[in-house]
């Protein structure tokens, strides 16, 4: 996707958890939102930017490869999209989508800690941060990657444990099963391209940032 010349981007969910909180972080931020003909892209009325709403998954690189120049995106999400290539910098956390990956068993599964999981199968949507996460533990398990539905993979002997996002842990619980460790502690992030924009748009995207921070910090 190439950039329209003289214009800032920010990428923000389309849809989902963090689509709203996104949206009222940039209006909040003095940004006046238009929506544009297509969905893909919003404009605002008051500043050359526009905003690029897509799949979060989609956010980290965009962002890294400086298609977008700012990006708000679950730290989950961020995080498993590292690659070792050039990477979005984190500018600050922002207070919402709150949530933890955790792993959980079944209640058949003896659970003595993270030893248990020796070679036993572990369900996720995240398999990069599981997979650190058994190395820093020294644990060697088998990975199954499952895009959606990983809570019921125990219970399809799928899996013999599951590491899954948990917010209040509902889903865990009507599904039989147990939290037992945290993988990793997530919220909202905003985030910002090791790509530096044009040179005339340097100034606005500090602004951009600095509201957005005056923003943040007034939710505290
Ligand atoms: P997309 O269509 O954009 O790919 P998605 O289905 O991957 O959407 P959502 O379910 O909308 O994603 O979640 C977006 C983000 O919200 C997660 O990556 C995470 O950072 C955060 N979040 C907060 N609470 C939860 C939760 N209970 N379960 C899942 N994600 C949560
Ligand atoms: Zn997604």
């Amino acid at each position: 996707m190439s950039k329209v010349q003289g214009r800032l981007r920010i990428a923000v969910q389309k849809s989902g958890r963090l689509a709203e909180r996104s949206l009222d972080l940039v209006r909040d931020a003095g940004l006046r939102v238009m929506k544009g003909a297509n969905d893909l892209l919003y404009r605002v009325e008051n500043y050359p930017i526009d905003l690029l709403r897509v799949r979060d998954d989609d956010i980290p690189t965009f962002v890294a490869d400086g298609v977008c120049d700012l990006g708000v995106v679950g730290e989950n999400v961020l995080e498993e999209a590292r690659n070792g290539g050039p990477q979005a910098e984190i500018l600050m956390p922002l207070g919402f989508g709150k949530c933890t990956l955790k792993v959980a068993t079944p209640p058949s599964l003896d659970y003595a800690g993270p030893a248990s999981l020796e070679d036993r199968r572990i369900a996720t949507s995240y398999p990069r941060i599981l997979k650190r996460w058994l190395e820093s533990r020294g644990v060697s398990a088998d990975i199954v990657t499952m895009r959606g539905a990983v809570e019921v993979a125990p219970r399809l002997k799928l899996a013999h444990a599951i590491c899954d996002l948990v917010s209040t842990g509902a889903t865990l619980e009507a599904n039989g099963l147990i939290a037992q460790e945290t993988v990793f502690d997530s919220q909202a992030v905003l985030i910002r391209s090791p790509q530096a924009p044009e040179p005339e748009l340097q100034h606005l995207l500090d602004s951009i940032i600095e509201r957005m921070s005056g923003v943040v910090a007034s939710q505290g």
